[in-house]
């Protein structure tokens, strides 16, 4: 059952026909937030009909041949695979290029495409390099596509600042962001099919000022921008009319200004109903007592903390500001605070990591169990990795990547030891790590290249092994050197048309890491 939480129009009379799609299916779209914010400002528009569309929905409302435009947004790159099963499912053309007059107009957005549209822009007719308030200009263009041409409802649609038109390319496409002073994005739309079932969530902030070099959250998102604290109370008052579930969410979420009265505002909610509460992902400089406390209350049996790296030198050089006193006391604080376990996060395979690094890691669990232990009460670690992958448009872009033979060799040091101390380790798919890695620097378009891999199954195997009969050929350049992709040399990556308003931040950051001329 849905509950909707917000006025729908009544007595629409529709211009266009929307499909908003989720590339993976009903369960986690209804967990996004973002899939369902746009869905309201979508549903809100008195000029289109929309309808969501997930990878697992079996019949649709309006037949794809009524459908004037289809938007989706990528989180992750290998969503991207499932987009393509998507469009063929409805036999839609897949590229831009194939697409006539009545075709629908395909537009993407999310993080993958605007940090690096390149290896997929050919799917799409544009690309919403921006966030909500560049949607909502696009389809006061859109609602009149009946009445001009496709490529006149393109060319307009490429005046807009935060839209880019691969068709008609501009030099520099300017992120645009939201104005998160007035308002608070939180779950419109009440779900028990979602992943969180009855989970209403809340966005405290959106980006992070920490800056860690290989963190895109922060990057795409600078400046940080927190939701006002009277609109997230009122928000979180909403919620709990009509569920007991509230998740805080948020890349830093615990440096809201207003943090530690939201959590007693909530503490003090906890005194009448019976409130689940869950965070994101807490910062470990930043988790103290009474937000434990508070946790535990509200019936949070674990939380999860990112340290990314083992060894002090390693955090450092990636410039996560985080200590092991500061690891040790925030361990020591969610078992004394009463929470049963915690699970903590790192990377394998960062730039300059060494063995050594990863000994350090194993050192630093065995002291949080040491410590752990003298309480004499039960708490459970586990430790999850993936492995680093290097992102466009942060500081590590043009790092190499550890080969694969090197990650194999730290993950099974952490498996053999772990184990030994009694930590439960969740090793990562190094595999598919090394197509995200692929797939998030590739500076060519990978369009007919990723729609084979769909027709050939679309699993890693065909991945794999169509990349390696490509480049034989030499249409790809090596499978090895691809997942490795040394861009040692200086020179501008084709990605930087995009501007995240961070580029000069960025270019000091590559300058200390190369101490050489960056462009
Ligand atoms: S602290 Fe976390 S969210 Fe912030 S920049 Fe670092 S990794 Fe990203």
């Amino acid at each position: 059952m849905e509950k909707f939480l917000y006025q729908r129009l009544n007595n629409k009379e529709p211009k266009i026909n929307v499909w908003w799609m989720y590339p993976a299916i009903e369960s986690f779209a209804m967990a996004s937030l973002g899939y369902l914010t746009i869905f309201k400002l979508l549903d809100l528009n008195k000029d289109l009909y929309v309808e969501r569309v997930y990878s697992d929905t079996q019949t649709t409302q309006i037949p794809p041949q009524n459908i004037d435009c289809i938007g989706l947004s990528i989180s992750f790159e290998i969503d991207i695979l499932n987009m393509i099963k998507m469009l063929k499912k409805y036999s839609i053309p897949l590229k831009s290029s194939q697409r006539k007059e009545n075709d629908p107009i395909i537009f993407g957005g999310g993080p993958v495409l605007m940090s690096n549209p390149l290896p997929y822009e050919e799917f799409f007719d544009f690309i919403s390099i921006g966030e909500k308030c560049c949607l909502n200009k696009a389809f006061e263009i859109l609602k009149n596509k009946h009445s001009f041409s496709r490529d006149e409802i393109l060319a307009q649609l490429s005046e807009l600042e935060g839209i880019y038109v691969p068709k008609f390319k501009k030099d520099t496409v300017k992120i645009i962001r939201d104005n998160l002073n007035d308002e608070v994005v939180y779950t419109e739309i009440l779900s028990d099919k979602s992943f969180f079932k009855d989970t209403f969530v809340i966005e405290l902030e959106r980006g992070c000022p920490k800056m860690c070099n290989f963190c895109l959250a922060s990057w795409l998102n600078l400046p940080t921008r927190f939701a006002p604290y009277e609109k997230i109370i009122e928000a979180i008052d909403l919620g709990l009319k009509h569920t007991n579930k509230l998740a805080l969410l948020g890349a830093y979420v615990a440096g809201h200004p207003r943090f530690e009265d939201i959590i007693n505002y909530i503490a003090q909610k906890c005194e009448t109903k019976k409130i689940e509460l869950s965070i994101s992902s807490l910062r470990a400089d930043l988790a103290d007592e009474n937000l434990i406390k508070t946790l535990v209350k509200c019936n949070q049996k674990t939380a999860t903390i990112a340290l990314e790296a083992g060894s002090q030198r390693l955090r450092d050089y990636i410039k996560k500001d985080l200590t092991e006193a500061q690891i040790l006391k925030t361990v020591e604080t969610a078992q004394l605070g009463g929470l049963k376990g915690l699970k903590i996060y790192a990377m394998v395979g960062l730039p300059t990591e060494e063995d050594e690094d990863i000994e350090i890691l194993v050192e630093l669990m065995k002291k949080i169990k040491a410590q752990i232990k003298k309480t004499k009460q039960a708490f459970e670690i586990t430790l999850s990795t993936s492995t680093f992958i290097p992102k466009a448009q942060t500081p590590f872009e043009k790092v190499e990547r550890t080969d694969k033979k090197t990650l194999e060799k730290r993950i099974n040091y952490l498996k053999k030891n772990l184990a030994k101390i009694g930590v439960n380790y969740r090793a990562p798919s190094i595999e598919w790590d090394i197509i995200q890695s692929i797939l998030s620097r590739y500076e060519d378009s990978l369009a007919d290249f990723l729609i084979e891999v769909v027709e050939n199954g679309g699993n890693l195997g065909a991945f794999k092994q169509l990349w390696r009969k490509y480049s034989k050929i030499q249409v790809l350049p090596s499978y090895e050197n691809s997942t490795q992709m040394p861009l040692k040399n200086i020179k501008a990556p084709k990605w930087n048309f995009i501007d995240t308003g961070a580029n000069n931040l960025k270019k000091m950051r590559l300058g200390e890491l190369y101490s050489g001329p960056i462009h």
